[in-house]
């Protein structure tokens, strides 16, 4: 049927969801999620759904700039062929560099409409098979009572790893890690990520400091753009290092393996610019002997769903951190992926199989491109 598929028009959604609680990190806080949703419709009546959740802090886009460059991609997509995504990507990446988060909302669209017109699920159309999986779950920047208070609370709910926002002083950082792992004894491991919080002297102080501790790994210690100390960074300690900011695209993660800077990857839709590049990254990564995470900004269940396909179906994507949506106060998504706790269990409906409750984009501001 589809070799005459073609996009008629594309709806663009404001959407406001607000968290339970603010959430912070070294270089930014926020207190609601703001995404705009994207669906592109076709003449045959699919449609695929795409959401970008912007982190101005770490891609430069905001919801605002989101919406205005969404119209401009979407006159870009009028009248042609969803399907030939590796045509349709260079495209939109060569339209509009930089705003990642956009573009990832247009192609987690595109592969939700590849995967409904071959009637598989995303894991499935990607040749993966179906894989439970748990995320960890992060805990914002804060008091060290009241870090390892959340902390003792996500393991009494079941979780298996918990995640720490780092990256203030030394002394605070240390005391929070102590805190923690004093709370939940030796059972889970401990997961850091400073956000770029500290230096190259900092970071080695600090990581020394927790090496006793039982940390798994340290998310992006310095600044996105220093991968020579990050380099230096992995040298001098024993905790692995995970790129995260450092780490947009494929080119990145060529030149990050190439340095020798980090022993693991965290991929985000987000960040990638969708699904086609993540894919580059993690084949990149599996060459170099790397492993990968798959991580999120804070989308509904819809862009999570989206990242935790891409988990399923690649043997290399070991670490999982998807939970956003825990942390929403609304969940506006029908069908998708289902935490149970922080287990996760694809849907095998065609596509992404994340579709956005018609109750709630009734709310939300659209414009319409046709
Ligand atoms: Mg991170």
């Amino acid at each position: 049927m589809s070799k005459k598929l073609k996009i008629t028009s594309i709806d663009i959604y404001k959407s406001d969801i607000e968290l339970k609680e603010p959430f912070k990190i070294a270089i930014m806080e926020i207190s609601a999620s703001q995404s705009v949703f994207i669906k592109i419709n076709t003449n045959e009546g699919l449609y695929g759904f795409g959401e970008a959740n912007p982190f101005w802090g770490i891609t430069g886009e905001t919801q605002a700039i989101n919406l205005a460059g969404a119209a401009e991609l979407a006159k870009l997509l009028l009248h042609k062929n969803p399907l030939n995504i590796e045509k349709m990507m260079r495209e939109i990446d060569g339209f509009l560099v930089h705003n990642s988060t956009l573009r990832s909302a247009f192609d987690m669209a595109l592969y939700d409409l590849l995967g409904k017109t071959a009637e598989l699920p995303l894991y499935a159309l990607l040749g993966g098979e179906k894989r439970t999986f748990w995320t960890d779950n992060t805990i914002g920047i804060g008091d060290p009572d009241y870090v390892a208070q959340k902390a003792v609370q996500y393991k009494n709910q079941g979780f298996q790893a918990i995640k720490v926002k780092l990256g203030t002083t030394n002394e605070m950082d240390i005391k929070r890690i102590r805190k923690v792992r004093e709370a939940i004894g030796d059972d889970l491991p401990i997961r850091v990520d400073a956000n770029q919080g500290w230096n190259y002297k900092t970071a080695v102080e600090v990581l020394n400091a927790l090496e006793p501790m039982g940390v798994e790994y340290c998310e992006q210690p310095i600044a996105y753009w220093d991968y020579e100390n990050l380099r230096r960074i992995r040298q001098n300690t024993s905790i692995a290092i995970m790129a995260d900011e450092s780490l947009f695209d494929h080119y990145d993660a060529f030149k990050l393996a190439s340095m020798g800077c980090c022993d693991y990857f965290n991929i985000k839709l987000a960040k990638s610019g969708g699904i086609h590049t993540a894919l580059k990254i993690n084949a990149i990564a599996e060459g170099a002997g790397i492993i990968c995470m798959v991580g999120c900004m804070m989308e509904t269940r819809l862009g999570l769903t989206a990242a935790a396909h891409i988990v399923s179906a690649r043997f290399n994507i070991k670490f999982a951190d998807l939970d956003g949506y825990l942390m929403l106060k609304e969940d506006p998504i029908i069908g998708g992926a289902q935490y149970n706790i922080g287990k996760i269990d694809l849907p095998d409906t065609p596509g992404h199989g994340a579709d956005v409750d018609p109750a709630f984009l009734k709310r939300c501001e659209c414009i319409t491109i046709k």
